[in-house]
């Protein structure tokens, strides 16, 4: 899956979200509509998620919905749905193009979460526009440290009724920009090494600049958001919780990441599955570590250390359990038993 992030800036400035923040020099660029097609073509992953900052302000998106559907794309528009109703009549109703919106809890959470009340309504009736329209729609939502377990379970309740076709569920990952103490790695030979000033890439002479995101006080912020996330022992902790309920839903987590994330198997990380494209090249590592960016795919794909990289060879990746590295980890372990290729066949065609 390639994670293509045409843009950074947001309408919303969630606790938890280190996109906003890690590049908030860049909020202003857009990779120009060339730059994204070219970049599916080069990884040539048969899915593309259109993540960001918040794809639905990309000035380009029905282009590039097009033309990632001319490549025979598999498309994951991941917004966080306010702006739904701006282009519904715009995207064209395919199988091949689901609206992954995000949605963190009930009412009184998300808007929390989101810091800005009536979120969750907007966001809901958004949903229901999109069925009604014949869109698919799937969400996702981020389990963070204070998130009660039974809400979860309401929140995927109300949403079976409004209709989704999937539910993801992932626990918050620390971006690395919203540790303590970061411990970079030097970027590999032909990276550009990544700045909070921003990257070294060059400007994007066709990027209109968006009105500047409204964000909290950045240390108060940073301190909070420490507290969100979850140790690998405490994630389990809360999945394991809701074991038996998870079966009444349609999940869209495999059985053998689920497995994972309750504690009860390893997985490999495979983050080289999952490259992150964005305004400032191939991002190296992974998309929740920045090391720096490279300007070509297969630059990124050769020189990026994976075997320096995964939890007990990097601290940083201590307790990562991020779908991204770990739902491509699944597919991989399950090619090597037998049991565990029956269990993802007998999810992926139960569905
Ligand atoms: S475990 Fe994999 S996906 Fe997670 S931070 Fe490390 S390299 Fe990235």
């Amino acid at each position: 899956m390639l994670m293509l992030e045409p843009l950074f800036a947001c309408n919303l400035a969630c606790e938890g979200c280190g996109r906003i923040r890690e590049y908030a020099a860049m909020a202003h660029r857009q990779m120009p509509l060339e730059e994204c097609l070219h970049a599916a073509r080069e990884c040539d992953a048969p899915v593309v998620s259109v993540c960001g900052g918040e794809p639905l302000l990309y000035r380009d998106l029905d282009r590039l919905v097009s033309g990632l559907l001319l490549q025979k794309r598999f498309i994951y528009l991941c917004t966080n749905g306010l702006l739904i109703p701006r282009w519904l009549d715009r995207l064209p109703r395919t199988k091949r193009l689901v609206w992954n919106v995000h949605l963190d809890g009930m009412e009184t959470t998300h808007d929390a979460i989101t810091g800005r009340p009536g979120t969750f309504r907007e966001v809901t009736r958004a949903i229901r526009l999109a069925k009604e329209a014949g869109m698919r729609v799937t969400t996702n939502t981020t389990i963070y440290a204070s998130m009660d377990m039974h809400e979860v379970i309401v929140l995927m309740e109300y949403l079976t009724e409004l209709g989704v076709d999937g539910m993801l569920l992932s626990p918050a990952y620390s971006y690395e920009c919203l540790q303590p103490a970061t411990t970079s790695l030097p970027a590999a030979a032909g990276a550009v090494p990544f700045t909070p000033e921003g990257c070294a890439a060059k400007e994007n002479d066709c990027a209109t600049p968006l009105a500047p995101v409204e964000q909290r006080t950045k240390d108060t912020a940073i301190a909070r958001e420490q507290s969100l996330f979850l140790t690998r022992s405490q994630v389990a902790e809360k999945f394991q919780s809701i074991k038996t309920e998870l079966r009444r839903f349609r999940l869209i987590n495999s059985p053998l990441y689920l497995d994972f994330l309750m504690g009860l198997r390893d997985l490999p990380c495979a983050a080289w599955a999952s490259p992150t494209r964005n305004v400032c090249g191939w991002k190296s590592p992974c998309y929740l570590i920045t090391d720096g960016h490279f300007a070509t795919f297969r630059e990124w794909q050769e020189k990026t250390p994976w075997q320096r990289l995964g939890p007990g060879r990097d601290p940083r990746c201590e307790n990562c359990l991020v779908h991204y590295g770990f739902e491509t980890g699944a597919v991989f372990a399950a090619q090597k038993s037998l049991r565990d290729s029956l269990s993802l066949a007998i999810w992926q065609f139960g569905r």
